[in-house]
């Protein structure tokens, strides 16, 4: 046993705590730290350095840090009730009314709710509560499922296979052999840019084409985020989501939405699908949904497929898929107050208000020498950073622009994503105002000019 007492906490990071989704060797090439407080869009160092968070921590602190409310109604949940599971059909109020306004906040249909610990096992959840359906209508053969390359949708085996990120699949026989994947539409990488008639065609018969090739009768459901966050925040043209919606209906597969990061105002409505008048069969959400204070994701899903489950399960049938902390009333209490602040709180009208300026941030900054596409929506999007702007040539990988970028924007007192094939992601917070929103931008400008220099 080692005595840690002189031992710096950052030793004692490297050294014992295995950090999400980085190298094992990222401290070294990122310059590690510790974060020890945060208000607003600012977060405080250990050294005490202030950094605007251009991030909303993993897309997720959507109404900022540091709100006493939500401190105050966790503190209080905990005092009366800080556990009460779901299994013996045992309820919990925050639970029941959470499940409520989502239903009343989401697009119409989505009527039922299955509360999670994230956004993975909401997605677990969607493909389990998906299987059960079909079982339930006679429909057993349905199992196949489609996804986008460039999809992310959890780290999980189930939602890691259904990610199209080769980082993800690497080493363990994923996708799984039911998971499959159709191109991405990625406007500025397309033969078809600026024809975005072409690239919505192009991908409805991409859809098509896979379900002919796993036949109809095989296929249960086609997944997609309404704009790709983890594949390097891809925004389809708009129109995009509702042919979509049309073509799996044409093709009787159903549609699931997965808002994970989308949801709660990210791009301007409640829900991202809202924007385009869909309504899928089936939405996942986490991240905003309690705005990172604490773990929570959640299923909604059609009358549809849980009368579909509910009506076609034998009565005494047990539907073989839950979890211990699944409508956890302390995460529920959070989460109904930041869906308060979000609404009377006034910051989703904030965040639609800023969001116009954060895209006009966004086309300004188009014309520096390494920008080659810039793309967004709301408070979502994208700086893509290109050799050549021409040819679209990328940097070359040896170059580890990536960890540069990061490091740099550290410096300069912003943290924003920096993406495996040079893409800046932003996601503030839906409470920046319009100063921090220019400090964003002017941050950036400076850490792109430091690393041409
Ligand atoms: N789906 C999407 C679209 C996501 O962005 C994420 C997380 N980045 C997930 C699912 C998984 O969520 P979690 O990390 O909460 O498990």
């Amino acid at each position: 046993m080692t005595l840690h007492s002189n031992r710096s906490l950052l030793d004692i990071d490297r050294d014992h705590l295995i950090h999400p989704v980085t190298s094992f060797r990222a401290h070294e090439a990122r310059g590690a730290t510790m974060l020890q407080s945060g208000k607003g869009m600012w977060l405080t160092d250990m050294e005490g350095r202030e950094l605007l968070d251009a991030f909303a921590g993993l897309w997720c602190v959507n109404v900022g840090y540091g709100h006493d409310s939500i401190v105050e109604v966790a503190a209080e949940q905990m005092r009366r009730l800080p556990y009460a599971t779901g299994y013996f059909h045992f309820g919990n109020e925050p639970a029941a009314r959470l499940a409520q306004r989502l239903v009343d906040l989401s697009p119409e249909g989505l009527d039922h709710v299955y509360f999670t610990l994230g956004g993975s096992d909401a997605v677990d959840a969607a493909i389990r509560y998906i299987t059960h359906y079909y079982n339930a209508i006679g429909k057993p053969a349905k199992k196949q499922c489609i996804a986008l390359d460039r999809g992310y949708h959890g780290s999980t085996s189930t939602g890691a296979g259904l990610t199209a990120l080769a980082n993800f699949h690497r080493n363990f026989d994923l996708p799984l052999r039911w998971q499959h994947h159709i191109p991405s539409p990625y406007p500025y990488r397309s033969d078809l840019e600026g024809d975005d008639d072409g690239i919505i065609a192009r991908s409805v018969q991409q859809l098509k084409d896979k379900v002919a090739e796993l036949g109809a009768d095989n296929v249960a459901a086609f997944f997609c985020e309404p704009i790709q966050g983890s594949g390097g925040v891809i925004v389809p043209p708009v129109g995009w989501l509702k042919a979509i919606r049309a073509t799996c209906d044409e093709l009787g597969i159903l549609m699931v939405a997965d808002e994970v990061i989308t949801a709660f105002g990210r791009t301007g409505p409640m829900f991202a699908c809202e924007a385009e008048g869909v309504a899928p069969d089936l939405i996942t959400v986490a991240k905003g949904l309690t705005s990172g204070y604490v773990p929570m994701g959640a299923v909604l899903m059609s009358d549809k497929v849980y009368q579909g489950i509910a009506d076609g399960a034998a009565v005494d049938a047990v539907i073989g898929h839950g979890a211990t902390y699944s409508g956890h009333p302390v995460s529920a209490a959070v989460g109904l107050e930041v869906l308060r602040l979000y609404t009377e709180g006034g910051i989703l009208a904030n965040g639609q208000r800023v969001g116009a300026r954060f895209e006009a941030g966004l086309r300004a900054i188009a014309d520096h020498p390494m920008v080659g596409d810039t793309r967004g929506r709301g408070l979502l999007g994208a700086i893509e950073l290109v050799a050549d702007k021409g040819s679209k040539e990328r940097f070359d990988p040896a170059l580890k622009l990536p960890d540069r970028l990061f490091a740099k924007g550290y410096e300069n007192g912003v943290i924003f994503r920096a993406f495996g094939d040079n893409i800046i992601g932003l996601a503030p917070a839906l409470c920046a105002s319009d100063e921090e929103m220019d400090m964003i931008f002017a941050r950036i400008r400076k850490t792109l000019d430091d690393l041409l220099e």
